[in-house]
């Protein structure tokens, strides 16, 4: 479905940034994939997209914190792939804290990957993308950026401002062939998410499957977790001709989260 593509996703060594990476190139799509890790990991994961799917796969190395180097990935990625069709703004950090013990530089580290990365890599790869009269990019947003939560205030105004940045960056583009989107997970079983549950269940001395219970209980009331590979296939019918009129929009995928 998506042969000859191009496609670039942030903070795909691990988690759902890496099941969209595989479910891009699933469908033939080339890839750039970007993220932190052990360097053999990474290549394995490089070479085995590259062997298991018959595509291109660049592995990266970017700190997208950074204005200048979320920039200079883009390009660097459109040189390497020979343009991009395809971004995916995945990469994405959490801390929980009240707002008043909310420290300074976490605050500023998820505003400034979150959010600020999502403006500046959206910001170098739209001229390319508008000039081909093609471009789809999916914003990794959350449940959070529709509804709160309690002890997560830099990262629920992060993933706010996503969705708000979506809509913007739909309507510049209406009518250019060049579509944004965001993606709203509820609770999905990865790193990111596992550092919770072991925070719940040392908090309340509960073994890690009751704390992840818990966890899923509190907000999901499908009381599963939605998977990787769920996310990607998403991704990939936002990236699909039936999704040329889809832009400016999010997509709940989210157990029931957001219906309550
Ligand atoms: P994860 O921790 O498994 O993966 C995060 C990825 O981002 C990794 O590849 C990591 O190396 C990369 N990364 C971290 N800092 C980076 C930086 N400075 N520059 C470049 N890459 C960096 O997390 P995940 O759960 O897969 O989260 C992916 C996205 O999905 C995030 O934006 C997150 O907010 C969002 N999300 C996650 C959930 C969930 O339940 N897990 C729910 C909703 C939304």
């Amino acid at each position: 479905m998506l042969k000859g593509k191009k496609a670039v996703v942030t903070g795909s060594t691990s988690g759902i940034g890496l099941a969209i990476a595989q479910e891009l190139a699933r469908q033939g799509a080339d890839l750039v994939i970007n993220g932190f890790g052990d360097a053999d990991a990474i290549e394995r994961e490089r070479a085995g997209l590259e062997k298991d799917f018959g595509i291109k796969a660049v592995y990266l190395n970017a700190d997208l914190m950074d204005e200048q180097a979320a920039r200079d990935f883009i390009a660097q990625s459109s040189q390497a792939l020979g343009g991009i069709d395809i971004l995916v703004n995945n990469a994405g950090i959490q801390h929980t804290d009240l707002i008043e013990d909310f420290p300074v530089d976490k605050w500023n580290a998820i505003i400034a990957l979150n959010l600020s990365a999502v403006f500046h890599c959206s910001a170098a790869a739209l001229p390319g993308m508008k000039r081909q009269k093609f471009g789809r990019i999916i914003n990794i947003a959350s449940a959070h950026g529709l509804v709160a939560s309690a002890n997560k205030s830099a990262y629920v105004a992060a993933k706010h401002g996503v969705v708000g940045l979506t809509k913007v960056t739909a309507l510049e583009n209406a009518g250019t062939g060049v579509t944004c989107n965001a993606i709203c997970p509820g609770w999905v079983r990865t790193p990111l998410v596992e550092k919770q549950i072991q925070a719940i269940a040392q908090q309340k001395g509960l073994s890690i499957e009751d704390a992840a219970r818990e966890l899923l209980a509190e907000k999901q009331p499908s009381l599963e977790f939605v998977t990787p590979q769920q996310l990607g296939q998403a991704a990939v019918f936002i990236a699909s001709d039936a999704a040329a009129q889809m832009t400016g929009t999010t997509l709940s995928i989210d157990g029931g989260w957001t219906a309550r």
